[in-house]
């Protein structure tokens, strides 16, 4: 359990929170920029992709960005990782430098201190190791790469040629896929995270967020009469609350509240099947799909008079994306207690919140993936942050 981990903030009684940071798919927009999405759980705030300019977005955002503990990267096209050079050197003090003669700091980074973690697919390490080598960028801090290596992938080496600098830590893994999934990746006591290959245009991953059983909640009023009536100590309300029952000394058995299953948030890179994703990803409470491309005739402007939902769903594919209709699909087949669509072409306004027109757009993509999943679908817009509670006992 790294350190940062065991000083995170109890999240079973707080929800988890995901901020979308950039919504945009290849062309960013004025009103979208490139892919992020930031995770807070507890104090810990895990960022997925981290498009250019996601520093930026950062600071227009409620994150912190000192509590950024870790990025994991869907895929190396630079609308997902040309921000992540930028981000570290924000969060691990890596701008300016010391002229001739005069020593840096930086130079003493203690590469035993727990390290900076970030998660991609081959070629993450070498990315990263490449552009802080020729920026002359240090860091004051360690960082380390993890990479989850595909089979096709050789599954040893650092697939650079370039020296480990200072700040890199040695304990970066290579992580061999097992039975098509790459099982706990990272894993602390309550917290594990997951992932399995996704279709696209290069090799790209899907991530879950799984967190523990969550106690029950537990009421009190109910055990304490029994409790003093047998004069039992009132410790016995820890073994109650674990989910455990007690016999009391005259016979009596108190029964804890069963304890539910904690939340699974499970966020998808660019994809046109996520399928391998289904051991995985089942029964999530939240899905993040993106939905490229849409069709929508007398909605959007300059839809082609021979545009049909079967050529946009083509023309979708051909490119490793998907439409709503997909998304919606996917989110009914895995059982996901909610979908929200993510990474839309620049054509699909991100001001909804303020403009009727883009709201009419979005709403009818929302709707197109509505009616595969049969619920409600949010599109999400940069910047927009919600709440992940428990779902409630059945
Ligand atoms: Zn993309
Ligand atoms: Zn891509």
């Amino acid at each position: 359990m790294s350190e940062a981990s065991a000083s995170r903030l109890p999240i079973h009684s707080s929800p988890i929170n995901v901020t979308f940071l950039g919504t945009a798919s290849a062309m960013p927009s004025s009103t979208r920029n490139h892919s992020a999405l930031a995770v807070r759980l507890g104090s810990d705030v895990w960022l997925f992709d981290c498009g250019e300019a996601t520093q930026h977005q950062v600071q227009k955002s409620n994150v912190k960005m000192g509590k950024i503990e870790k990025v994991f990267i869907t895929h190396t096209h630079g609308d997902h990782i040309f921000g992540l050079i930028p981000l570290l050197a924000g969060c691990l003090n890596g701008a300016g430098g010391t002229a001739d003669g005069i020593e840096d700091p930086r130079k003493e980074v203690n590469v035993n201190d727990p390290p900076f973690e970030i998660y991609g697919p081959l070629g993450t390490r070498a990315y990263v190791r490449s552009a802080l080598t020729y920026t002359h960028t240090m860091l004051s801090r360690p960082y380390v790469v993890h990479e989850l290596r595909f089979p096709s992938d050789p599954q040893n080496g650092d697939h650079t040629n370039l020296w480990r600098l200072r700040s890199e830590s040695p304990t970066g893994r290579n992580i061999p896929q097992v039975d098509g999934v790459w099982s706990d990746v990272y894993k602390d006591n309550i917290l594990s995270v997951s992932a399995a290959p996704i279709y696209h245009s290069v090799p790209c991953i899907g991530y879950t967020i799984t967190e523990s059983v969550v106690p029950g909640k537990i009421d009190p009023k109910k055990y304490i009469p029994d409790i003093k009536r047998t004069n039992t100590p009132m410790n016995v309300m820890r073994l109650l609350q674990a989910g455990e029952s007690v016999r009391l000394s005259d016979g009596t058995v108190l029964q804890g509240p069963k304890p539910r299953n904690g939340r699974k948030i499970v966020i998808l890179g660019d994809t046109y099947d996520p399928s391998p994703m289904i051991p995985i990803a089942q029964d999530a409470d939240l899905l993040i799909h993106e939905a490229t491309n849409a069709h929508l005739p007398g909605i959007v402007p300059n839809t082609r008079d021979d545009d049909t939902f079967e050529s946009i769903q083509r023309t979708a594919m051909e490119r490793g994306h998907s439409t709503p209709q997909m998304a919606g699909a996917f989110a009914k087949r895995i059982g996901a207690a909610s979908l929200i669509l993510n990474h839309f072409s620049a054509r699909y306004p991100g001001n909804d919140n303020v403009d009727p027109e883009a709201k009419i757009i979005m709403d009818a993509i929302g709707n197109l993936a509505a009616i595969e999943y049969g619920k409600p679908v949010a599109c999400a817009r940069d910047l927009m942050s919600i709440d992940i509670g428990f779902r409630a006992i059945e």
